[in-house]
């Protein structure tokens, strides 16, 4: 069942998505509407005050055809702490799960084969027209899923060029852990120079030397035998990508430390041989290739291990080696 898949990364929908709405203090059963487009007062609280946070995981068709979701309780639980933390209704698991599964289920025909997958982003928005509500929590709310089938964008050697970023922060230090669009607005102009000025893939941002993540995943550096990577505090956000690395990482013999380490420590490792890595669901892992630290562009030697740890996890989420974790969910056929 070959299908081809769109060029731009997530540019093309299921017609349809479940919609759970908040109102008069409860989630309400859910309703399925067309993707294209979304009705909402334009005094809705997520318009002006940012009470918006999102969620991205992964359907992946597997070679027996049967079609699982990646720890989808994982990304369910993140999305509830954002919730909280933006004072908004906080969804309800069961319900937010099953919608998800029913819409991998009617979408399953747009399931891509290995190695492209369909990507999930369940969408939590304050709705309350009130703008007056600045200093108030949205008391109504929409939960809404899209599912856009991606293709693969991995290639052994293609360049990730890291501008190591140790002046400017990614967003507000105590907002680190909750996925909201804020916090992407927060790091957009940093971005955006170091693009133009460095031609750098992303920025690895590192306030004051402590190395943490990029504007849209978590890193970690792997010296030799170790694989290190900062622990979670609530300045990043905690990738269910970094936690499944890290589990893996273990069983492949690595030595697994979260700890804090510097730009200094990480500058003498990338000089001597270590090896790079970026984890997030887009792209699972991507070897680093270079970095960029104080104008001066350090090449990364090896691609090798980052790439073994990423076919560990894809060989998991595709079917071709054992679920050791418990990290699959299957679809219902319909
Ligand atoms: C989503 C995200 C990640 C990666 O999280 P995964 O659960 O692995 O996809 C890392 N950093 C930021 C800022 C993110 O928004």
């Amino acid at each position: 069942m070959a299908k081809a898949v769109p060029a731009v990364f997530g540019s093309v929908f299921h017609r349809e998505m479940p919609v759970l709405v908040f109102s008069d203090g409860a989630w309400q059963p859910v309703r399925w509407q067309p993707s294209d487009s979304l009705s909402l007062p334009p005094g809705a609280h997520s318009l002006h005050y940012g009470s918006e946070c999102f969620e991205g995981l992964k359907a992946f068709r597997q070679q027996n055809g049967r079609i699982v979701i990646f720890r989808p309780e994982a990304n369910i639980a993140r999305m509830q702490q954002s919730a909280k933390l933006l004072e908004l209704p906080v969804p309800d698991a069961q319900a937010f799960l099953s919608a998800m599964l029913e819409l991998v289920a009617r979408a399953a025909d747009e399931v891509p084969d290995a190695p492209a997958a369909m990507y999930l982003r369940p969408t939590l928005i304050g709705t309350d027209p009130v703008i007056g509500k600045a200093g108030v929590g949205s008391s109504s709310a929409m939960l809404y899923i899209l599912a856009s089938p991606v293709g693969d964008y991995f290639k052994v050697g293609s360049p990730m060029k890291l501008l190591v970023e140790t002046e400017h922060i990614r967003c507000a230090p105590h907002m680190g852990r909750v996925k909201c669009g804020g916090n992407y607005a927060s790091a957009l102009q940093t971005v955006v120079r170091a693009r133009e000025q460095y031609d750098a893939n992303q920025v690895l941002f590192c306030p004051n030397g402590d190395v943490q993540e990029t504007g849209a995943s978590n890193f970690a550096l792997i010296n030799g035998n170790e694989i290190i990577t900062k622990p979670l505090t609530e300045e990043f956000l905690h990738g269910v990508t970094r936690d499944s690395v890290l589990r893996v990482a273990a069983d492949l013999g690595y030595k697994v430390s979260e700890r804090n380490f510097t730009v200094a420590e990480l500058q003498a490792a990338a000089e001597n041989g270590a090896e790079a890595i970026l984890t997030g669901t887009a792209a699972v892992v991507s070897p680093v290739t270079s970095l960029v630290i104080n104008g001066k562009e350090i090449v990364l030697q090896s691609q090798e291990r980052g790439t073994a740890i990423r076919k560990a996890i894809t060989d998991i989420q595709y079917g071709l080696a054992e679920d050791r974790y418990g990290w699959l969910v299957p679809v219902p056929e319909r």
